[in-house]
């Protein structure tokens, strides 16, 4: 089997299940016991495969972890119970005080937050522009070990330089972070332009109902982890591909704790049979709205990388299979805010992205409001700025639900 989906719907079968069963049974335990006490202490010392407690693996997680392993075309996968459990404890497993890392200055806002801390704990961060390769380059120094991007930021959904950072990367030996979340495995595959490792927040496109939380790490088999001194000796086993999904399963997962229960990761794994089939939804109703909005006489600007006066628009056409189904505008001066999200009635007012509804957000009061004015601005967020994550509803709603919006407004 090929094809992205037919992957996907089949994967847990292909292993040994349970009676049959299609699905990847819920395993709701904690522990597991052995009859021998010596298989016990093999699993534990890694020299045969078993599970040893549920903060580290559950079968349910792992069959989730092989499949997005799939979609990503990666080789492992570790899986959290958030999007941002994934990237702190990634990030706490490799680096040491004393690194330094890049990161693109247009982040998702607690992601923002997050690496702002890491400073206080004597890891440097600096934020660039990474639409162009240049800024990354002109900040790595000698203690640089990585680099952290996003394929479409959002909110006003700048495109990262992927394939020119993937081989400055490559150049200087960095590890090259990707969070896929805004694109997901369907729109664009991260190892296509050499990451290291890949993030998603399987609460958004992966899994897509609005109804569990959940995060992934997946190790593409790119980086040569024999050049990454960070890497403890116990974990530097016989496939040094290995190396930095060992570390981060141990000394991440194990010691910090933030495990994805089998219950979300059954409803992700649900969720994810139909990511192809809600993406290409999704985005054709995006590219629908996108024309209403833009050049409306209520509407100043809209961000999307579809639209031709996107400074990216090239790239993501080149590099994405569509250009998202997330994107933003501002309301033309003496439109009022308040009124038009008030009148909309279809397009719920919530935070969240990647739900099969449309969900709409101010987000300059809400998810960027406590990262302040000054660097709202250097993101390009103005007050008027609205965020729309566009869901898998009929055209003619979504299309009608915004047009009496802005007349009303
Ligand atoms: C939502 C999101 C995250 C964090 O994911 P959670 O599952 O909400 O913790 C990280 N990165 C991006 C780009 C996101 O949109």
């Amino acid at each position: 089997m090929k094809g992205f989906t037919s992957q996907i719907v089949h994967s847990d079968r292909l292993d040994d299940i349970e009676h049959g069963s299609l699905h990847k049974p819920v395993h709701a335990t904690v522990a597991y016991g052995y009859e021998d006490a010596r298989d016990l202490a093999a699993v534990f010392q890694g020299r045969l495969s078993g599970y040893t407690y549920g903060r580290q693996v559950n079968p349910t997680v792992e069959a989730l972890q092989r499949k997005v392993s799939t979609m990503e075309s990666g080789l492992a996968t570790v899986c959290f119970s958030t999007g941002m459990a994934a990237i702190g404890t990634m990030l706490f497993a490799l680096l040491r005080s004393g690194d330094h890392f890049v990161s693109s200055s247009f982040l998702f806002g607690n992601t923002n937050s997050l690496f702002t801390s890491f400073e206080a704990h004597g890891i440097e961060v600096d934020f660039v522009d990474a639409t162009d390769v240049k800024n990354v380059a002109r900040a790595v120094r000698e203690n640089t070990r990585l680099v952290f991007v996003e394929t479409i930021a959002n909110p006003r959904t700048q495109v990262s330089a992927l394939e020119e950072i993937g081989e400055l990367c490559e150049r200087r030996g960095l590890v090259y972070v990707v969070d896929n979340t805004m694109t997901s495995p369907y729109l664009f595959q991260p190892v296509s332009v050499g990451a290291s490792l890949v993030v998603n927040s399987l609460t958004k496109y992966i899994g897509g109902h609005g109804n569990a939380l959940g995060g992934a790490v997946t190790e593409t088999g790119c980086y040569d982890w024999g050049q990454f001194d960070n890497i403890y000796e116990t974990y530097r086993g016989a496939d040094p591909r290995m190396w930095a999904v060992t570390q981060i399963k141990k000394k991440g997962l194990r010691d910090f704790g933030a495990a994805l229960a089998p219950e979300a990761a059954h409803h992700i794994a649900v969720g994810a049979e139909t990511l192809a089939l809600r993406l290409e939804r999704q985005c054709a109703n995006t590219a629908a709205l996108v024309a209403l909005l833009d050049g409306h006489e209520k509407v100043r600007q809209v961000y999307y990388p579809g639209l031709a006066e996107h400074p990216e628009c090239e790239r993501a056409e080149r590099l994405f299979r569509y250009p998202g189904a997330v994107f933003s505008f501002e309301l033309a001066e003496g439109v009022d805010l308040w009124t038009f999200m008030d009148h909309l009635d279809v397009i719920i007012k919530s935070s969240n992205l990647g739900d099969n509804r449309t969900l709409a957000i101010p987000v300059a009061h809400t998810i960027y409001y406590e990262m302040g004015a000054e660097r709202r601005a250097s993101m390009g967020i103005a007050d008027s700025l609205i965020r729309i994550s566009v869901g898998i509803e009929d055209d003619g709603d979504l299309i009608a639900d915004m047009e009496q919006a802005l007349d009303a407004s």
